[in-house]
């Protein structure tokens, strides 16, 4: 029977929804034993939220003073000595895990499924490739140990609720003495992580400045959305990178999804096709955005955004 480890991703003592949807992942393989570690600094209340998801039997807290920022290099090792009882080692595939679980994988010596997006058994799952165009079945050998990354625009997240029991475990491994934590510069502020966020909305090369995306921000900050943006505006510089949507972005599933002055290239749209309702403003009536919007608003997004943001205020009213 499958025993899985969940390496748990959380920042400012909140758990991330990816890790929730781990869980629900790891529900599918039929797994006789769902466990959470959660890698932090001691004292650290994410434990306790952890236990809380369903299905989860035990939280294993491993507490070290160099976990209280998640750095792959520092991770890993203690990821690979905690991961010896199980056959499958999940993380999320987020930045965060898609830069820990490779480590974890070759320290393991096992491979590596990435992305998974749908359980067919214990050993074998679906994946996206070529941008989502296709989607392809891989098979591990059965008594293979698994690490693998969790799409998580795939699966809903686990229900709260549960009650599992907490076990605290010091890690023996080694830490690696060539990376530690500098600095963190984030950007977004208090906004909604891309990630995670029912709604979000993003902008394209339309905008042409950074200044202008304070358009996006400002009608996002009304509705409580994440902002994100194409790669040519990425490209162009008028946001960091870490706000890029798509193939070589981040792949994101929100209630709503906003696309302003983005054209739809088939390589932005393979990070939102697990958007709910996808609204698209664009000022070219043949924009490719369109034959996947729900809802489609065609004109100058200068003077479409600023009314729509006058209307939300006047509806509060
Ligand atoms: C290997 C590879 C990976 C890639 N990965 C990604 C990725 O992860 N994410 C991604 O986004 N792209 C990615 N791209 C790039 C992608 O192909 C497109 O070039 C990019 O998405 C275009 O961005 P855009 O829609 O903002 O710009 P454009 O294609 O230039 O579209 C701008 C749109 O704004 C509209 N517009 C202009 N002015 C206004 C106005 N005033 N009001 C309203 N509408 C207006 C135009 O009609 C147009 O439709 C990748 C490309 C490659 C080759």
């Amino acid at each position: 029977m499958s025993k899985v480890l969940i390496v748990a991703e959380h920042a400012d003592g909140r758990l991330n929804a990816a890790t929730a949807k781990c869980v629900k992942a790891a529900g599918s393989l039929g797994a006789s034993e769902i466990v959470v570690a959660v890698f932090a600094a001691p004292g650290s209340p994410v434990p306790a939220l952890a236990a809380q998801l369903a299905g989860v039997a035990r939280v294993l807290e491993v507490s070290h003073a160099a976990n209280e920022h998640p750095l792959a290099a520092t991770l890993a090792p203690q990821v690979a000595e905690v991961a010896e009882p199980f056959t499958h080692v999940l993380g999320p595939s987020t930045t965060f895990g898609k830069d820990l679980m490779p480590r974890v994988a070759a320290l393991l010596g096992a491979p590596q499924v990435s992305d998974i997006m749908a359980v067919e058994s214990a050993t074998r799952f679906k994946r996206p490739i070529y941008a989502g165009n296709a989607i392809t079945t891989v098979e591990v050998a059965a008594g293979t140990k698994i690490v693998a990354t969790i799409r998580i625009a795939s699966f809903e997240a686990a229900a709260g609720g549960g009650a599992a029991q907490i076990e605290s475990v010091t890690p023996k491994a080694a830490l690696p003495a060539h990376t530690r934590f500098v600095s963190l510069e984030a950007a977004g502020g208090d906004r909604p992580d891309l990630q995670s966020a029912a709604k979000v909305i993003s902008g394209g090369r339309a905008l042409a400045s950074t200044d202008a995306f304070k358009l996006i921000y400002s009608l996002a900050d009304k509705i409580g959305a994440a902002v994100g943006a194409s790669r040519a505006a990425v490209d162009a510089g008028y946001v960091p990178s870490d706000m890029q949507v798509g193939q070589t972005g981040k792949i994101i599933a929100p209630e709503l999804y906003i696309a302003i002055g983005i054209s739809g290239a088939i390589q932005h749209l393979t990070g939102i096709k697990d958007a709910r309702t996808i609204v698209a403003i664009n000022k070219d009536p043949e924009a490719p955005i369109f034959e996947v919007a729900d809802i489609g608003l065609v004109g100058d997004l200068f003077t479409i955004v600023p009314e729509l943001e006058k209307l939300i205020a006047a509806g509060r009213k």
